[in-house]
């Protein structure tokens, strides 16, 4: 047995790196009064249809900068910025998640006073997003009823370190007979309290709800 034991949390260290970068995009969000929205959910789940469908209500009102962030591609921020959006693809490589650090990285040689609202898209992935703070106002999960009916109840943690959940896809649920009340059952189970709205980005239903409830 070794009489000297050096031991470094490798964890606790990354997530204080994380947390002071997260603060300082906090302060910069905050001193030029800019919304900041942190939009989390697996691939396929609708994050990039749903930030197209708050662009087309909110691009008149609102300067909106849009950061994307996927393992490669820009498609989405392709898709954002046809609705006439500013945006920035951040390409984490293998990253599953994005940082605070690479969200300074993103601002850095942006003007930032320009805006007023920031979609920050994460990589699509319902797990570690939502253990990094970003430095935004909200983090908000979306979930699908394409998704299969367990998405909540297999991640709880996610639910508990949101700010709200968005349901996306409703206008399927007849269709392929999901229970989105279950599932509303099944968030309310890990938090009591926290926001759940219902839409269908495709359609618009429940667009204005989320707007309202994102008190924008
Ligand atoms: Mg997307
Ligand atoms: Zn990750």
């Amino acid at each position: 047995m070794t009489d000297r034991t050096l031991s470094i949390d490798i964890r606790k260290d990354l997530f204080g790196a994380n947390e002071d970068a997260a603060e300082l995009n906090a302060a910069l969000f905050k001193k030029h009064g800019i919304t900041a929205l942190d939009i989390m959910g697996s691939v396929g789940t609708g994050k990039t249809q749903l930030i197209e469908a708050l662009c087309e209500k909110l691009s008149k009102r609102y300067k909106i900068l849009m950061i994307a962030g996927d393992l490669a591609t820009t498609i989405d921020a392709d898709r954002v910025s046809a609705h006439g959006v500013d945006t920035v693809q951040i390409n984490t490589g293998t990253a599953c998640h994005l940082d605070a650090r690479m969200i300074r990285v993103a601002l850095n040689d942006i003007d930032i006073s320009k805006y007023q609202l920031v979609f920050i898209e994460n990589v699509g992935n319902l797990i570690c997003p939502a253990g990094y703070s970003l430095g935004v106002d909200k983090k908000i999960v979306v979930v699908s009823v394409t998704e299969g009916p367990y998405m909540v109840k297999k991640h709880p943690l996610t639910i508990k370190r949101s700010d709200m959940v968005v349901i996306n896809k409703v206008d399927l649920a007849e269709a392929i007979g999901f229970d989105v009340e279950s599932l509303i059952a099944d968030v309310r189970e890990v938090d009591a309290t926290i926001p759940v709205i219902s839409v269908s980005a495709r359609t618009g239903d429940g667009i204005d709800q989320l707007i309202e409830a994102i008190e924008l």
